[in-house]
């Protein structure tokens, strides 16, 4: 059952996505109309969410009471229209949002000025509501192109991200844009284009963060966390949710909690921690029955089915998904069942109760059918195929496999177009240097696993050959080719986190930093460049063991990633010794980089590992050279060998000044690269003589140690 899984996954973590778009609170300042009403109908929203009767009624309450002020607010109006359609679209009434989403079209209730403005506003909300019906329907390319028609007039008059007022304009519904984004992100994971899905959301948790809508912003961040992931780079991912968490804790929302620990769970998974991702799906649980919301229950329960298929659990993957099930039917969250019928049949199979397993599939390729998405019924196929292969109905499997081959010739050419125009995309929008490496790579990736499937393909179509002689010998040999497959997949996957990363902390290691390097620094390094080296490391080791030096390490490295953005690049540099690399910072920004690195590292003892004694906690501190580039004031280009070079001189300076302290090279005297020479021959007189200007922070002072 395991390798079976894997579709159901992927699709699942569309649900996943799908139910984090849904709900909405919080936020800021009132939008058109009196204050209040849009605050109340975003909370009514979200109670919505779970019981849409009452929330209807209120919603239509209000909007009652607009109707009856002189002049008729017609932008609130059809604010509040929009709010009860998101509800019923929620709750699978598609038909009565459907008629809302011509109404709000036409203006009934609100009244059309006639003026071009207004008529702008009701088509991009008619079509919002338009894109979520038509969501519900399975039809993702539709919905995507109504929500991209949306997009502009919703987003008109937002402010940017740079430090635009929190007030919002009138013709700014940051709301409904973050809604249609999240539905344009949707479309595009569904095709696996996480590039393209990670930009809709970074305009989104923009847009929410120029809000001040921390709700919001946490649960874009948290799925930016995933596309990211998707793309390879799992530090990045981590760093993305650490900074959804960060966002999210003030607020001490069960729902966020719940969404951003399946996140948790998901990258988890992802990385190939099994158990570590069941842990944390089940910890979502009781705190989605504090949050009193039976649908975010539903959502736990359908990613703990996933994961227990996964590590071979059916009966419990069974049990988690009927429990899910009704709930969704309920609320006519026609995507979620289909995730769901698909992990219980599967999980059926898996218990070998096969003729029940054959049922729900065959409900699910009619689902699949009426929804017109042929992609998915061919997953559906797959994975059902492969399931019965494995529970010993290989004669079953072959009829599905059969089907399968004909739905995916199409669906693959389809999906071949749509991963290059991903790679595009990427090498358009990124300029950074670790992205156009990972580019290349999972280019690379897919382009093999597109031969994979060929290659699979083949082998069904050998199959059905050798039936003739004999059925149990084919079953055998697929299910061997399948698990090399499987075999050459994993070992791929950690042949290249093993390239990339250093294996105790997790962080780049100097070979990925030298690589990026040698592609984008010809003209000489940008940015702050730091070299960070723990004090007296060898103390550590002598007084408490390798293993605590390790322990040491592992959350120094921590705390670094802490301290940059997201941009930034933390290398493990050597033994204790750590470089930084932040590539738009200025000056200043650097100065207050290398202050907070040595607060991170100094003022808050670490924990050691060891349990009891004196022993369990331990101070270190750190230092640090660094330099910022362009070097006043000649601005001479410096390769990036050298530039470390210069670091590394300044941490020497800052050690022999005591330790504990960053040391910037702040001006030099560079007016050729003969100076530079001269410089690194002697930095200790140049700085004497000035040709070089440094600047020292001290580190948290042992007084002042908690
Ligand atoms: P200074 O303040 O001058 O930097 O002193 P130091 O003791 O930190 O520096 P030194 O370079 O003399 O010693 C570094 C030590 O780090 C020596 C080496 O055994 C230890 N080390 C290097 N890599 C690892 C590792 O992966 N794990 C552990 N536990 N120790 C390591
Ligand atoms: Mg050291
Ligand atoms: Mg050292």
């Amino acid at each position: 059952m395991k390798g079976v899984c894997g579709f159901v996954f992927t699709r699942l973590a569309g649900l996943l996505l799908a139910a984090a778009g849904i709900t909405g609170l919080a936020g800021a300042a009132a939008a058109a109309g009196p204050p209040g009403v849009i605050e109340q109908s975003d909370h009514l929203v979200r109670e919505g969410y779970d019981r849409p009767e009452p929330a209807l009624q209120a919603l239509l309450q209000l909007q009652r009471e607009q109707e009856a002020l002189a002049p008729r607010p017609a932008q609130t109006i059809r604010r509040l229209q929009l709010a009860r359609a998101i509800v019923l679209a929620q709750n699978g009434r598609i038909a009565e949002a459907g008629m809302l989403a011509e109404d709000i079209r036409a203006g009934v209730g609100s009244g059309l000025a006639g003026n071009a403005a207004d008529e702008a506003d009701s088509t991009a909300r008619a079509n919002l509501v338009r894109a979520l019906v038509a969501e519900n329907n399975g039809q993702l390319d539709v919905a995507a192109a109504l929500a991209q028609a949306a997009l502009p007039s919703l987003q008109q008059d937002c402010p940017g991200p740079d430090g635009a007022p929190a007030t919002t304009a009138p013709g700014c519904d940051y709301r409904a844009a973050w809604r249609a984004l999240q539905v344009l992100e949707r479309h595009a994971q569904s095709r696996a284009q996480w590039a393209e899905g990670a930009r809709h959301l970074r305009v989104a948790a923009q847009l929410a963060e120029a809000q001040h809508d921390s709700y919001r912003q946490a649960l874009v961040l948290g799925l930016l966390a995933l596309d990211i992931a998707r793309q390879g780079d799992m530090a990045g991912a981590l760093r993305m949710l650490q900074q959804a968490q960060r966002v999210a804790a003030p607020l001490d929302d069960p729902d966020v909690q719940v969404r951003l620990r399946l996140h948790e769970a998901r990258l988890a998974d992802l990385r190939g921690e099994p158990q570590q991702s069941l842990r944390l799906a089940e910890e979502a649980m009781p705190i989605a029955r504090k949050a009193d919301s039976p649908r975010l229950e539903s959502l736990v329960n359908a990613n703990l089915s996933d994961l227990y298929a996964r590590q071979n659990r059916p009966a419990d993957a069974l049990r988690a998904a009927e429990a899910a099930l009704p709930v969704v039917r309920r609320h006519g969250d026609q995507r979620a069942e289909r995730v769901l019928i698909n992990n219980a049949g599967l999980a059926k199979i898996g218990l070998g109760r096969i003729a029940e397993g054959k049922l729900d599939l065959a409900r699910l390729a009619e689902l699949w059918r009426q929804s017109g998405a042929p992609g998915s019924e061919a997953q559906s196929l797959r994975e059902f195929g492969e399931a019965l292969a494995a529970a010993g109905d290989p004669r079953g499997a072959l009829e599905l496999f059969h089907r399968e081959r004909k739905l995916s010739a199409e669906v693959m050419k389809a999906n071949r177009a749509g991963a290059l125009k991903d790679v595009q995309q990427r090498y358009d929008t990124e300029s950074k240097q670790r992205e156009i490496e990972l580019v290349s790579r999972d280019n690379a990736l897919k382009t093999a696993a597109l031969a994979n499937r060929e290659l699979q393909q083949r082998v069904w179509a050998l199959m059905a050959a050798v039936m003739a002689l004999s059925v149990g010998v084919a079953a055998l040999l697929y299910l061997r080719v399948r698990e090399v497959n499987r075999r050459l997949q994993a070992s791929h996957a950690n042949l290249r986190l093993q390239s990339e990363r250093d294996p105790l902390t997790g962080l780049a290691n100097r070979r990925q930093f030298q690589a990026a390097m040698a592609r984008g620094c010809e003209r000489g390094i940008e940015g702050a460049l730091l070299l960070v080296d723990i004090d007296h490391f060898k103390h550590v080791n002598d007084g408490h063991g390798h293993s605590v030096g390790d322990a040491v390490l592992v959350e120094v490295a921590r705390r670094l990633a802490g301290c940059v953005r997201e941009n930034d690049l933390v290398v493990r540099w050597g033994g204790e010794e750590f470089l930084i690399l932040a590539p738009e910072v200025s000056a200043e920004q650097a100065e207050q980089l290398a202050a907070r690195v040595l607060e991170q590292i100094g003022r808050e003892p670490i924990a050691s590992g060891t349990e009891g004694g004196d022993d369990d906690v331990l101070r270190v501190t750190a230092s640090i050279g660094y330099v910022r580039f362009p070097l006043p004031p000649d601005d001479l280009p410096v390769p990036w060998e050298q530039a470390v070079n210069l670091a590394d001189m300044a941490l020497y300076t800052a050690k022999g000044q005591g330790r504990n302290r960053a040391i910037g090279v702040i001006g030099a005297q560079l007016r050729s690269p003969d100076e530079l020479k001269a410089i690194e021959g002697d930095f200790d007189s140049a700085w004497r003589d000035g040709r070089v200007r440094l600047h020292e922070q001290p580190g948290p002072q042992p007084d002042l140690f908690s």
